[in-house]
């Protein structure tokens, strides 16, 4: 057993993460005077949260006619008919509130001629339940609304006393003998001491996993840690299999073009400089939703006419927009334009192509962020002490492809959904557990075992071999001969963590155990959303698959539960909730209006 000294530190809740989501929970949790830690790896404004451009919805109306409905409608509409129906009416009917809050709590928004918070359109946003013009609902802080969100909550946090954990990885979840989660594991990047957190509820906020991938919008740190950590403890991920590719990352670079530049007016071209979104989404153009864009380019691109010397991607105009537009509303893509593709974008199209960027799956939850543990009987079983939030949880509110502007929505609201429950079921005047030492053993051995790993193989080159595997046979388009192959290959990719090399055996800022921790992280990330996608036998959102170009709603429109061990993989299958928080007689949605069909846009 490997003998590391460690610090006990107890809370009524910690929560791992400090993007928006673990920033909202952590601010919520304080204000309901919970004793709370938020932990985490990197410096909270440093989350990836601060990278989000576009901005956020919420139907707010500033901009025109728009109704919390229509609002489900097109999330519904987006999830292809994957998400849970509760979670999204909470999501929708919530989040005029949520942005009114963040507004209060010093956001420094965009603003109309009148003052009001500045909405934009974006993709499959729409009016009249999808029969009605693109609305303006996504609110904006110009192209850096991630940016001004992070910083305002982290002011709130500390504003209420939360106390921050800053640089502390967190290795691995303590959960007791009952299935309980009793708290954390972690290790003090800046100064190489262990440091254990003892809490009653634990709530993972760590955010996705688009460096699975080889080409991503999504940060370095984008590793899947929580979802990781969930593995490891046994619990499943859901619905991992839907990985959405934004259609406009630099060419290149990856670096993501907002999709609010097409709300703003941009269009894309081919090599015939034609607009083909016209042909094939004739009413929302340009702004279908980001499954469809991406596809389209794709089809493009395959059938000859992709743009630039290889004609392998395609262009994306913004030279057409008055230059006021570009310095108001998109100044930090004008920038990103001309550092990452060296492009003035106010007289040259950008090169873009789809690039990973957000992962649909994640930890399953209810709307309360209470993680779940489904059982055959029960599908909606809960596990104990445990909630999840944000990119790295599953509600799920944007099921097989999440709308633009929707992610940032769902951090707030559910943030604080998970403050309030926490809020009614933590008892600060009791005692905290007892900790389970056998499973903080478990986490050290597991540590020191990387510290020490002495195989063949570095962390960086299975990390890239991994990468490289996923993005040739997961990709935009898939079929079952790609599939098949890359679930035989990312077995044996997996198997290799057990032949790692870590060269430092220091544990102050030894980055390259850093690395290895989030590789073993990255790596069941990987393996459930290979199989998950090798079994769906559908076509549905983000998963486009040649052979069964179809959604199937008779036998698919179910949530796929991947249970990871090791190298493989178990997968079961958890009934997508279909009924709405209100019943239309109270004011809820027409159940005729969600009910399942084509996909057009
Ligand atoms: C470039 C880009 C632009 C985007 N633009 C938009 C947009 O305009 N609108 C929109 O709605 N969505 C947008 N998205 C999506 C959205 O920004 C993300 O889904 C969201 O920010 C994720 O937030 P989060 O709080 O879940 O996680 P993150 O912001 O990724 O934060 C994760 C946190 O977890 C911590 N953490 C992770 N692992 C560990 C560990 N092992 N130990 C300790 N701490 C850990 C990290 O330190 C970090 O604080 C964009 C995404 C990208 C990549």
């Amino acid at each position: 057993m490997a003998a590391y000294e460690y610090e006990t530190h107890e809370y009524d809740v910690i929560v791992i993460g400090a993007g928006g989501a673990g920033l909202r929970a952590t601010l919520g949790m304080a204000e309901q005077g919970l004793r709370t830690a938020c932990i985490t790896k990197v410096f909270p404004t440093r989350s990836h949260t601060v990278a989000a451009q576009g901005g956020i919805a919420a139907s707010l109306s500033n901009m025109g006619p728009d109704h919390w409905q229509w609002h489900m409608y097109d999330t519904i509409k987006g999830s292809d008919w994957l998400g849970d129906t509760d979670a999204m009416e909470y999501l929708v009917r919530e989040a005029p509130k949520a942005v009114y809050e963040l507004d209060h709590y010093g956001v420094p928004f965009s603003r109309t001629e009148e003052g009001n918070i500045y909405q934009r359109p974006f993709g499959g946003h729409t009016t009249e339940f999808g029969e009605g013009p693109p609305v303006q609902r996504t609110c904006a802080a110009a192209d850096r609304t991630g940016h001004a969100i992070l910083h305002t909550l982290y002011g709130q946090s500390l504003k209420h006393n939360a106390e921050f954990y800053i640089e502390y990885f967190a290795i691995d979840l303590i959960m007791g003998s009952d299935g309980t989660c009793q708290g954390v594991v972690c290790w003090k990047l800046d100064d190489g001491t262990i440091h254990v957190f003892n809490a009653k509820m634990t709530v993972l906020a760590t955010g996705g996993y688009g460096r699975v991938f080889f080409s991503a919008t999504s940060a370095h740190t984008c590793t899947g840690d929580g979802n990781g950590m969930v593995s490891r403890a046994g619990l499943a991920l859901q619905d991992m299999e839907f990985v959405q590719f934004h259609p406009t990352g630099i060419y290149g670079a990856g670096t993501l073009i907002t999709e609010g530049a097409r709300g703003e007016g941009g269009y894309l071209t081919n090599s015939e400089g034609e607009r083909f979104m016209e042909r094939y989404a004739p009413t929302y153009k340009d702004l279908a939703s980001r499954d469809v864009v991406s596809r389209c380019m794709t089809l493009e691109i395959r059938e000859g006419r992709g743009v630039g010397p290889n004609k392998d991607h395609i262009h994306l105009h913004l030279n057409h927009l008055p230059p006021e537009t570009l310095a108001l509303r998109l100044p930090g893509i004008s920038e990103s334009a001309r550092i990452f593709a060296g492009v003035d974008l106010s007289r040259e199209p950008i090169p873009v192509l789809p690039t990973v960027h957000y992962n649909m799956g994640g930890i399953p939850t209810n709307y309360w962020g209470e993680v779940l543990k489904p059982t055959a009987k029960d599908h909606d079983a809960i596990s104990p002490g445990l909630m999840a939030v944000g990119e790295a949880g599953c509600a799920s509110v944007h099921g097989a492809n999440r709308l633009g502007s929707n992610s940032l929505i769902d951090l707030v609201v559910f943030g604080r959904a998970a403050a309030i429950r926490a809020g009614e079921i933590v008892d600060p005047a009791q005692a905290n557990p007892k900790l389970n030492e056998a499973s903080i053993d478990a986490a050290l051995d597991r540590f020191d075992g990387l510290r020490h790993a002495s195989g063949s193989v570095p962390t960086a080159d299975l990390r890239l071999e991994m990468q490289k595997t996923m993005q040739e046979d997961a990709a935009v388009f898939r079929t079952d001969k790609t599939l098949a192959e890359g679930c035989e290959k990312m077995a044996v990719v997996a198997a290799k963590i057990d032949d790692l090399s870590v060269t430092d055996r220091s544990l102050v800022w030894n980055t390259d155990l850093m690395e290895t921790l989030e590789l073993t992280n990255l790596m069941p990330n990987a393996l459930a959303t290979i199989v998950g996608a090798e079994a769906r036998k559908e076509s549905r959102g983000a998963h486009a698959h040649e052979d069964y170009p179809d959604r199937d709603d008779k036998n698919w429109r179910k949530h796929s539960l991947a249970w990871v061990k090791g190298n493989k993989v178990k997968l079961t299958y958890r009934d997508v909730h279909v009924k709405p928080l209100t019943a239309e007689k109270d004011g809820g949605i027409d159940l005729k209006k969600i009910a399942p069909k084509k996909r057009v846009y």
